[in-house]
């Protein structure tokens, strides 16, 4: 089934509320149409009626009758005087009077009319009352004294026949408001929907290769405005994305190939054939070199696209920075061994963050293998302590320190400062967006103070686990 157009659902609402609306109003117009109508008729029943008791009070209705007979001449008066002040239709209206002994006085029809019969009727209605008579249906008024008895009535077919007009009129009207409101909505909705179809359209056209590309700015400030704004910041940032995706391979390749040529080149020497066993054991603890080397490349970066994906759960164990400190300070003496390096520890106190025991211990030898890397001779100071309720690591070096211009770019993925100079040491560029990721994943942060030729302080703060579970 073909899915059905957003212009074609907003026209068949809009319609659909505006057909109940009319058709409520018709009915509506209809009904309190009817009601003034039928308050008009009772109106006039009752001044036919007062009018009527006017007269027979002028009269004395007794003297009407003789011996039980009405007195033609009486008749005939009360004759003159209806058709004189008795602004009576024939045709509609219907008046009779009879004496209480049930004698006819006066009726407006002649005796052979089957209206006559109208009033025989057991009941009285002191009120206007509709009555079916015959096909007919008739407002009744009656009044009955001691001496006579008062019968009105007006047809109704009149006010059924106004009924019926508007009924026809709006027979008519309402289908072509209707179709005027469909044609309109209709209308409506393809102008309100063409800025959508334009960007529809315009974000067609952006694909991978284009995503420079922005939608055409749309000057109105209303949601199509703060849909094209949107589009536009979402293709920007996939445009962000995508261009760190492309520098990252291309880093990513460049760092392999690397190691995969010096390997090349070194596995073409062995195979050669001149080479002696001494030359070629060298050969193989130079490959076994850049193989790590590429291992260690990979494995850094199976580890960072994994806190791209926000898979780095990390463990809530507690770990005690100090004992972690003075494990990581064994490792790097062994590593300065030999170099004009003096390397100090400095963990007063228990300090216990929660968290994974390998992954902060990896953050920590990162920046204690950097120091050693950078500092070609001098100090080396690791130092755990609390402050503010934080765990606060301090790996300073009197080294080769940090210009500022690379201050800000040195946590980001494969930047080196002198990439030959890093090679030689085996640097990648991985190492500090390693620990920036693990010290946030820990809910901490990492920052680092330098000046060229001073040497380079760098600084993680963690949050302290909760005192009270303190082992
Ligand atoms: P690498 O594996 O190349 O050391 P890192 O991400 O660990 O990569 O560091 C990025 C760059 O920051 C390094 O290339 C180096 O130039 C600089 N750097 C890191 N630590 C220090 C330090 N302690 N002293 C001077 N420069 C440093």
């Amino acid at each position: 089934m073909k899915a059905i157009s957003l212009r074609a659902k907003l026209t068949l609402w809009y319609s659909a509320l505006f057909a109940v609306t009319v058709i409520a109003f018709a009915f509506a117009a209809q009904a309190l149409r009817s009601r003034a109508l039928l308050n008009q008729f009772d109106n006039e029943l009752r001044d036919e009626l007062q009018w009527a008791e006017i007269l027979l009070t002028t009269i004395k209705v007794e003297a009407l009758l003789t011996d039980g007979e009405v007195k033609a001449s009486l008749v005939t008066r009360i004759r003159d005087d209806i058709a004189q002040h008795f602004m009576l239709n024939r045709s509609t209206h219907l008046l009779e009077i009879r004496a209480r002994s049930g004698q006819l006085i006066y009726r407006s029809v002649s005796p052979d009319d089957t209206l006559s019969q109208l009033f025989d009727a057991e009941a009285l209605f002191a009120d206007p009352t509709t009555v079916t008579y015959g096909k007919d249906d008739f407002r009744v008024l009656q009044k009955q004294t001691p001496k006579y008895l008062i019968n009105l009535a007006v047809s109704l077919r009149p006010l059924y026949d106004i009924q019926w007009q508007l009924a026809r009129t709006f027979l008519w009207l309402v289908p072509l408001a209707m179709a005027v409101a469909v044609g309109g909505g209709w209308l409506l909705a393809k102008y309100s929907m063409r800025p959508v179809t334009r960007v529809i359209q315009a974000v067609r056209q952006i694909t991978a290769t284009n995503l420079s590309q922005r939608l055409p700015t749309y000057a109105a400030q209303d949601e199509i405005g703060a849909l094209v704004e949107t589009v536009n910041d979402l293709i920007a940032r996939i445009e962000q994305g995508v261009g760190r995706l492309e520098q990252f391979s291309q880093n990513v390749a460049h760092e392999l190939r690397t190691p995969l040529t010096i390997l090349r080149g070194e596995m073409e020497l062995a195979l050669s054939g001149n080479a002696g066993a001494p030359e070629l054991r060298r050969i193989i603890a130079s490959a076994m070199e850049e193989i790590s080397r590429a291992a260690k490349i990979v494995e850094s970066l199976l580890f960072l696209a994994h806190v791209d994906a926000g898979k780095m759960e990390t463990k809530k164990e507690r770990v005690a920075l100090d004992l972690l400190a003075a494990e990581v300070f064994e490792d790097a003496q062994a590593l300065a061994e030999g170099r004009p390096l003096h390397l100090t520890l400095t963990a007063p106190e228990q300090v216990v963050v929660a968290g994974d025991a390998s992954r902060l211990r990896r953050l920590l030898l990162n920046l204690v293998e950097n120091a050693i890397k950078y500092t070609p001779e001098g100090k080396v100071e690791i130092a755990v302590q609390r402050a503010d309720a934080q765990a606060i690591i301090t790996v300073s070096d009197t080294g080769i320190g940090i210009a500022p211009e690379h201050l800000e770019h040195i946590f980001e993925r494969f930047y080196r400062i002198d990439p030959d100079r890093s090679r030689e040491t085996g640097g990648s560029g991985l190492g500090l967006s390693i620990c920036a990721a693990i010290a946030h994943a820990h809910g901490g942060e990492i920052h680092v103070v330098s000046a060229v030729g001073k040497g380079s302080t760098f600084e993680v703060k963690l949050p302290l686990a909760e005192s009270r579970k303190e082992v």
